[in-house]
């Protein structure tokens, strides 16, 4: 008899398919095992909670001592306040005491105690007193990762990604940071899939770039599976099905093959040059993440990286990479680029991407300081960069991109900061590149709408409509609640690309897009029609777009969108297929 099947729906951010086992990682860190142990267990239990209390306790303590001297003073005050907390005798011997007498594992017995602090907080006249629960969930986060990491999850999961039984391992999460996608990036699972998510979610990004296929938006998949079950993840659909029968796994095999084949033909597009059937040259970039990631934009037919996202060297790590560590992480794209284009955007940190050890988080993170705004904030942080971008670009052609743009004085401060870092090198003697470009990222919609002073103070831009779609339409582009209202065709979006893309030619300076947009084969003529000549996007998406590129018909795609871009309605992309 076959077994009854689960199949979950969710957004396909990865394409492809995967069939293997679940590897469920329990990320949420309320969301922790519960089972009771024998009394024999007691002891060692209670050794692992102490291990675990300790753990967190030194780590708080190397926080403190290595606070950049920039940070905000409370920060430190917070830390204390921390260590107090982990060191009362409510969080370091009360669960302790639980585990004693009602046999709970150390996990339940910390959140356990956790619940009744919380309760006894809230109820608390004091606000001053109040806040602190929120203190005292933080700690025993703190202690439940701590307790985490000593079991090998889910930081840090290593090893090899087939089981016992020779099948591929599938990682199913409830959310995965897109720190810990870094981590578990080395462990080379065949998929991912989480209930959280939206498509142009960074999690969802470094999953494209690691080339497995990945579903997000699943909802309450992590709950209905146990580690170990059979799944597929099936990344074209969007779709996750659990316990298939075997027929169904025969018919997913057929399938990954085709997909294999399909693969193998596009790869002979490799080394053709992008040019539109009535003549138009399109520039093919790529997008990485990680320095290793630039082989495989060589391999795909990439003429140039468009955007490396530096800012994830500097996440999943306790401390900041020095300007020697980030030199050697940029001269090597440099270098296997081979006289290539590299664009390196400045550290877009905030919003979802977090550098680790970063305490306070905005009210809006979103909204906050994040990218440039960040970079401003911290000028020796900035400085360092740099300085690091312009030593790299002595081995080869570097552009330097600056994120998240949204007023003038923005653009001067970056532009005085290269001068600044040029300066301090000539100081050193130390060599860079005569003609390093200076470019924005277009993504934050007042830009977008009064471009022109900004197409001037840069060299180029590149079209970030991630968040252009994000910010003009109020959708937080990694909530799956809201995912279905994230529209790249809303008209407004397409009039701000437009704008930009408009812009730029008239003052003879490149626009590229570097969004998932750039990278989705289904807008690939929208965009030549918008009048779009460099995309950029992952690696493994350049021969797919391509192949788009070579069968499109670059004018009468602009006449078309031309005739439809000042329509009220969402951009109906049948339109440019007749
Ligand atoms: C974007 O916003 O479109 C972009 C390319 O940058 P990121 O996805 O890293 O925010
Ligand atoms: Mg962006």
């Amino acid at each position: 008899m076959e077994t009854s099947m689960l199949a979950l729906h969710g957004l396909g951010v990865s394409r492809g398919y995967a069939i293997g086992r679940a590897v469920v990682i329990g990320a949420a860190a309320l969301e922790v095992s519960h089972y009771r142990i024998d009394e024999e267990e007691v002891e060692a239990e209670c050794a692992r909670l102490a291990a675990a209390i300790r753990a967190a306790s030194d780590e708080l303590a190397q926080l403190a001592d290595h606070l950049p001297p920039d940070v905000p003073r409370e920060l430190g005050a917070i830390l204390q306040v921390h260590s107090m907390i982990l060191a009362d005798e409510m969080i370091s011997l009360e669960p302790l005491e639980i585990i004693r007498s009602r046999h709970y594992n150390a996990e339940w017995a910390l959140t356990a105690q956790g619940q009744a602090l919380a309760e006894q907080f809230a109820q608390m006249d004091d606000e001053y007193m109040r806040e602190r629960g929120g203190d005292v969930r933080q700690v025993i986060e703190r202690i439940l990762h701590a307790l985490a990491e000593a079991d090998g999850r889910p930081r840090g999961l290593k090893g090899s990604a087939i089981d016992a039984h020779g099948d591929p391992l599938i990682v199913v999460a409830h959310d995965i940071s897109p720190a810990d996608m870094l981590k578990l990036r080395g462990a080379r699972f065949a998929a991912f899939t989480t209930d959280l998510g939206g498509a142009t979610s960074h999690t969802a990004i470094v999953a494209r770039s690691m080339g497995v296929p990945a579903v997000v938006a699943l909802g309450a998949a992590r709950t209905l599976l146990r580690d170990g079950d059979m799944v597929i993840v099936d990344g074209e659909a969007g779709v996750l099905l659990v316990n298939p029968p075997p027929r169904v796994v025969a018919e997913y095999r057929a399938r990954q093959a085709d997909y294999a084949r399909e693969r193998a033909t596009l790869a002979m597009l490799r080394d053709v040059p992008a040019i539109t059937l009535d003549g138009v040259v399109v520039s093919m970039l790529a997008n990485i993440e990680l320095p290793d990631e630039a082989q495989a934009a060589v391999d795909a037919g990439a003429e140039g990286i468009g955007l490396f996202r530096s800012e994830f060297l500097f996440m999943g790590r306790d401390d900041l990479p020095g300007e020697d560590e980030q030199y050697e992480a940029y001269a090597s794209v440099v270098r296997t680029m081979a006289g290539r284009p590299v664009t390196i955007r400045t550290l877009d940190i905030g919003a979802d991407k977090t550098l680790d050890g970063e305490a306070t988080v905005a009210t809006n993170p979103a909204l906050g300081l994040r990218a440039i705004r960040y970079c401003l904030a911290h000028p020796e942080l900035f400085a360092t960069q740099l300085r690091a971008i312009l030593r790299a670009s002595a081995h080869g052609p570097v552009r330097i991109l600056i994120p998240m743009v949204a007023h003038l004085r923005e653009a001067r401060a970056s532009h005085a900061a290269i001068a600044a870092a040029r300066q301090e090198l000539d100081a050193r003697g130390q060599p860079y590149g005569a003609n390093v470009l200076v470019g924005a990222m277009v993504e934050i919609p007042a830009v977008a709408i009064a471009i022109e002073p900004f197409v001037e103070v840069f060299d180029f831009l590149s079209i970030g409509t991630n968040d252009l779609i994000q910010y003009t339409l109020a959708i937080d582009r990694a909530d799956p609640d809201v995912a279905s209202l994230y529209d790249a065709l809303h008209p407004a979006v397409l009039r701000l690309v437009a704008n930009t893309i408009n812009a730029g030619a008239r003052a003879g300076k490149p626009v590229s897009v570097c969004g998932e947009m750039a990278g989705d084969t289904e807008l690939t003529r929208l965009l030549l029609g918008l009048g779009l000549t460099q995309f950029s996007m992952h690696p493994q998406q350049l021969l797919d777009v391509k192949r788009e590129i070579l069968q499109a018909h670059s004018n009468a795609l602009r006449t078309k969108v031309a005739a439809v871009l000042n329509r009220a309605s969402e951009m109906d992309l049948s339109l440019l297929n007749q």
